[in-house]
Protein backbone atom coordinates (compact mmCIF):
# COMPACT_ATOMS: atom_id res chain seq x y z
CA UNK A 1 0.00 0.00 0.00
CA UNK A 2 1.44 3.02 -1.19
CA UNK A 3 0.60 5.15 2.45
CA UNK A 4 1.96 2.21 4.68
CA UNK A 5 4.65 3.76 6.65
CA UNK A 6 8.21 1.77 6.51
CA UNK A 7 8.84 -0.51 9.83
CA UNK A 8 11.07 0.81 12.59
CA UNK A 9 14.12 2.10 12.23
CA UNK A 10 16.45 1.96 15.02
CA UNK A 11 19.62 3.66 12.77
CA UNK A 12 20.18 5.09 9.75
CA UNK A 13 21.47 3.07 6.45
CA UNK A 14 24.53 5.43 5.67
CA UNK A 15 26.77 8.09 7.88
CA UNK A 16 28.33 10.63 5.38
CA UNK A 17 30.28 13.21 6.98
CA UNK A 18 32.37 16.60 6.14
CA UNK A 19 30.79 18.22 3.41
CA UNK A 20 31.15 22.03 3.64
CA UNK A 21 27.05 22.15 2.54
CA UNK A 22 24.35 20.37 3.39
CA UNK A 23 22.96 19.90 -0.05
CA UNK A 24 25.74 17.71 -0.79
CA UNK A 25 23.97 15.06 1.40
CA UNK A 26 20.90 15.28 -1.02
CA UNK A 27 21.71 11.89 -2.79
CA UNK A 28 22.67 10.39 0.12
CA UNK A 29 19.00 11.32 2.07
CA UNK A 30 17.09 10.26 -1.56
CA UNK A 31 18.43 7.14 -0.89
CA UNK A 32 18.12 6.25 3.01
CA UNK A 33 14.45 8.03 2.52
CA UNK A 34 13.40 5.64 -0.61
CA UNK A 35 12.81 8.91 -2.86
CA UNK A 36 9.87 10.06 -0.80
CA UNK A 37 8.27 12.58 2.15
CA UNK A 38 9.25 10.78 5.69
CA UNK A 39 6.40 12.44 6.84
CA UNK A 40 3.43 12.37 4.51
CA UNK A 41 4.86 9.99 2.01
CA UNK A 42 4.77 11.89 -0.79
CA UNK A 43 7.52 10.48 -3.66
CA UNK A 44 9.27 11.83 -6.63
CA UNK A 45 7.73 9.83 -8.70
CA UNK A 46 4.52 11.78 -8.35
CA UNK A 47 5.73 15.15 -9.35
CA UNK A 48 8.87 15.22 -11.70
CA UNK A 49 8.78 18.61 -12.75
CA UNK A 50 10.11 20.92 -10.37
CA UNK A 51 12.35 20.17 -7.21
CA UNK A 52 9.52 19.68 -4.58
CA UNK A 53 11.98 17.64 -1.94
CA UNK A 54 13.70 19.89 0.56
CA UNK A 55 16.39 18.99 3.26
CA UNK A 56 15.01 19.15 6.52
CA UNK A 57 16.74 19.95 10.01
CA UNK A 58 15.37 17.51 11.64
CA UNK A 59 16.78 19.43 15.36
CA UNK A 60 16.05 22.93 14.23
CA UNK A 61 18.88 25.20 13.13
CA UNK A 62 17.84 27.67 15.72
CA UNK A 63 18.29 25.26 18.76
CA UNK A 64 21.24 23.35 16.87
CA UNK A 65 23.19 26.05 15.00
CA UNK A 66 26.41 23.41 15.18
CA UNK A 67 24.10 20.40 13.55
CA UNK A 68 23.39 22.37 10.59
CA UNK A 69 25.77 19.90 7.81
CA UNK A 70 25.01 16.93 10.55
CA UNK A 71 24.03 13.88 8.00
CA UNK A 72 21.75 12.58 11.02
CA UNK A 73 20.13 15.94 11.78
CA UNK A 74 18.91 15.86 8.06
CA UNK A 75 15.90 14.36 6.44
CA UNK A 76 14.01 14.06 3.41
CA UNK A 77 10.63 15.84 3.35
CA UNK A 78 8.59 17.43 0.84
CA UNK A 79 8.55 21.22 0.36
CA UNK A 80 4.54 21.01 2.43
CA UNK A 81 5.57 18.98 5.68
CA UNK A 82 9.02 21.19 5.47
CA UNK A 83 6.79 24.25 5.65
CA UNK A 84 4.86 22.93 8.26
CA UNK A 85 7.20 21.73 10.60
CA UNK A 86 9.28 24.91 10.96
CA UNK A 87 11.00 24.93 14.12
CA UNK A 88 9.02 22.66 15.88
CA UNK A 89 11.32 19.87 17.74
CA UNK A 90 9.30 16.57 17.13
CA UNK A 91 10.48 13.31 17.74
CA UNK A 92 12.76 10.72 15.08
CA UNK A 93 10.06 9.70 12.37
CA UNK A 94 12.31 6.49 11.30
CA UNK A 95 11.58 5.08 15.07
CA UNK A 96 7.76 7.20 15.14
CA UNK A 97 6.28 6.61 12.04
CA UNK A 98 6.17 3.38 10.70
CA UNK A 99 3.93 0.97 10.43
CA UNK A 100 4.30 -0.31 14.28
CA UNK A 101 2.42 3.06 15.29
CA UNK A 102 0.73 4.16 12.29
CA UNK A 103 -2.02 3.11 10.59
CA UNK A 104 -4.08 4.36 7.37
CA UNK A 105 -7.24 4.11 6.66
CA UNK A 106 -9.28 3.55 3.18
CA UNK A 107 -10.51 6.96 3.47
CA UNK A 108 -7.34 8.13 3.98
CA UNK A 109 -7.09 8.79 7.78
CA UNK A 110 -4.09 8.08 10.00
CA UNK A 111 -4.64 6.40 13.38
CA UNK A 112 -2.56 5.81 16.00
CA UNK A 113 -2.62 4.67 19.81
CA UNK A 114 0.79 6.16 20.19
CA UNK A 115 1.65 9.22 21.99
CA UNK A 116 5.03 10.18 20.33
CA UNK A 117 3.35 9.49 16.68
CA UNK A 118 -0.16 11.22 17.93
CA UNK A 119 1.98 14.09 18.73
CA UNK A 120 4.29 13.78 15.02
CA UNK A 121 0.66 13.61 13.02
CA UNK A 122 -0.86 17.08 14.98
CA UNK A 123 2.56 18.74 14.71
CA UNK A 124 2.69 18.21 10.48
CA UNK A 125 -0.80 18.04 10.20
CA UNK A 126 -0.82 14.85 8.35
CA UNK A 127 -4.74 14.09 9.34
CA UNK A 128 -6.12 17.04 7.91
CA UNK A 129 -9.14 16.80 5.62
CA UNK A 130 -7.24 17.94 2.64
CA UNK A 131 -4.42 15.10 3.71
CA UNK A 132 -6.90 13.00 3.78
CA UNK A 133 -8.90 13.39 0.36
CA UNK A 134 -5.00 13.85 -0.90
CA UNK A 135 -4.40 10.24 -0.01
CA UNK A 136 -7.60 8.78 -1.21
CA UNK A 137 -7.23 10.29 -4.55
CA UNK A 138 -3.37 8.72 -4.74
CA UNK A 139 -5.13 5.40 -3.72
CA UNK A 140 -7.42 5.26 -6.77
CA UNK A 141 -4.74 6.44 -9.09
CA UNK A 142 -2.87 3.64 -8.41
CA UNK A 143 -5.79 1.39 -8.60
CA UNK A 144 -6.41 2.81 -11.78
CA UNK A 145 -3.52 2.16 -12.87
CA UNK A 146 -2.65 -1.28 -12.04
CA UNK A 147 -5.79 -1.95 -13.60
CA UNK A 148 -5.65 -0.32 -16.61
CA UNK A 149 -2.16 0.57 -17.70
CA UNK A 150 0.75 -1.32 -16.42
CA UNK A 151 3.67 1.27 -17.46
CA UNK A 152 1.82 3.59 -15.79
CA UNK A 153 1.22 1.96 -12.50
CA UNK A 154 5.07 0.75 -12.33
CA UNK A 155 6.06 4.70 -12.69
CA UNK A 156 3.92 5.94 -10.28
CA UNK A 157 5.13 2.76 -7.51
CA UNK A 158 8.71 2.17 -8.88
CA UNK A 159 11.92 4.37 -8.31
CA UNK A 160 13.10 6.84 -10.37
CA UNK A 161 15.21 6.23 -13.10
CA UNK A 162 18.02 8.27 -11.15
CA UNK A 163 19.02 6.56 -8.17
CA UNK A 164 22.22 8.17 -7.25
CA UNK A 165 25.71 6.33 -7.10
CA UNK A 166 26.87 6.56 -3.98
CA UNK A 167 29.70 4.88 -4.34
CA UNK A 168 31.19 7.41 -6.68
CA UNK A 169 30.25 10.46 -4.41
CA UNK A 170 33.57 10.32 -1.71
CA UNK A 171 32.42 12.15 0.57
CA UNK A 172 34.79 13.60 3.01
CA UNK A 173 34.75 10.86 5.65
CA UNK A 174 31.66 8.25 6.11
CA UNK A 175 31.24 6.09 9.42
CA UNK A 176 29.19 3.59 6.98
CA UNK A 177 30.93 2.54 3.72
CA UNK A 178 30.04 -0.96 3.67
CA UNK A 179 26.38 0.15 4.07
CA UNK A 180 26.17 2.01 -0.20
CA UNK A 181 26.69 -2.09 -1.05
CA UNK A 182 22.55 -1.70 0.31
CA UNK A 183 21.66 1.66 -1.67
CA UNK A 184 19.18 1.24 -3.91
CA UNK A 185 21.83 1.81 -7.00
CA UNK A 186 23.76 -1.11 -5.88
CA UNK A 187 20.50 -3.22 -5.48
CA UNK A 188 19.45 -2.28 -9.20
CA UNK A 189 23.21 -3.01 -10.17
CA UNK A 190 22.68 -6.83 -8.92
CA UNK A 191 19.20 -6.84 -10.54
CA UNK A 192 17.74 -6.83 -7.04
CA UNK A 193 15.60 -3.43 -7.07
CA UNK A 194 12.20 -4.29 -6.45
CA UNK A 195 9.63 -3.34 -9.18
CA UNK A 196 7.59 -1.34 -6.81
CA UNK A 197 7.67 -0.45 -3.40
ZN1 LIG B 1 5.37 15.57 2.92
Amino acid sequence: MIFDYPSQRTERTHGPSGYSTYESYRPWLRDEFTFRCVYCLKREMWGQVTCEFELDHFEPQSVVPDRELDYFNLIYACSRCNSVKLNQGISDPLKILTSNFVVVLPDGALVSDNLDAKRIISQIDLDSPKLRSWRVMWMRIVDLANERDANLYQQLTGFPPDLPDLGRLRPPSNSRPQCIAMSWFAKRQLGHLPQSY
